[in-house]
């Protein structure tokens, strides 16, 4: 497949916050309690970068259905948030669905993969258990599986939100499933605010205004437009 991948500048500042996060976590979601410091920040920083180069098998799943339906696909840029396959919207809802379930389904298949390489491989081995290194396995599945459940919320821009839209462009036109997914996604992301504010946790307020902020431009982007495939 030659699709270029594009590095957003905000992708500059996702490294080191990546790697950060993964440093005051504890496990399985970091390396929280490693010691020496070096060591944990060094397994943070490769598992930074292995979280980046899951979000592009994400994205490449995505990008190869589309191909194989036959959607141009422009690039694939990795941001700050993860990562964006720009693409053709295919006519047809259902490969929109399939399309859109590919990367969620990506990251599920290598959390679990990880997870079980993690779990009847590396910690019944005491030679691999005492290695710290092979934690990575471990936070890298963790990371996958809750990307692609993530993903999967009905709620734009995730991909739940486009195969909602799908389903709902089978009974109603284009706009219309826009909007009413746009209107489910800004629902559930209200009910995310509203338990940020309620258990104290900015990272789910930052996230909602996110959610809320890209369902409303996608309602006024096929609105604006008029498309009504
Ligand atoms: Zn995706």
């Amino acid at each position: 497949m030659d699709i270029p991948i594009k590095l957003d500048t905000s992708f500059l500042l996702a490294l080191p916050i990546s790697a950060y996060f993964f440093a005051i976590n504890s496990q399985p979601y970091g390396f929280a309690g490693i010691e020496p410091t070096a060591v944990r920040y060094a397994l943070s920083t490769l598992s930074a970068i292995f979280l980046f180069v899951s979000v592009l098998l994400h994205e490449l799943a995505h990008s190869y259905l589309a191909k194989r339906y036959g959607a141009n696909i422009d690039s694939i840029t990795l941001l700050l948030f993860g990562g964006v396959a720009s693409m053709e919207i295919p006519k047809k809802p259902e490969q929109e669905a399939k399309i859109a379930f590919a990367g969620p389904l990506m990251s599920l298949i290598i959390g679990f993969i990880c997870l079980f390489t993690y779990n009847y491989v590396i910690s019944s081995n005491s030679a691999f258990a005492q290695n710290s290194i092979y934690l990575i396995i471990w936070v890298l599945g963790s990371m996958n599986l809750l990307l692609g459940i993530f993903n999967l919320l009905p709620a734009f821009p995730m991909d739940g939100g486009r195969i909602l839209r799908s389903f709902l462009a089978r009974k109603m036109s284009y706009v219309k499933a826009t909007h009413s997914a746009a209107s489910i996604g800004k629902f559930i992301a209200i009910l995310m605010a509203i338990f940020g504010i309620y258990a104290g946790d900015l990272w789910f307020l930052l996230i909602a205004l996110y959610i809320y902020g890209s369902a409303s431009n996608e309602d006024r982007f096929y609105s604006e437009s008029g498309r009504s495939v």
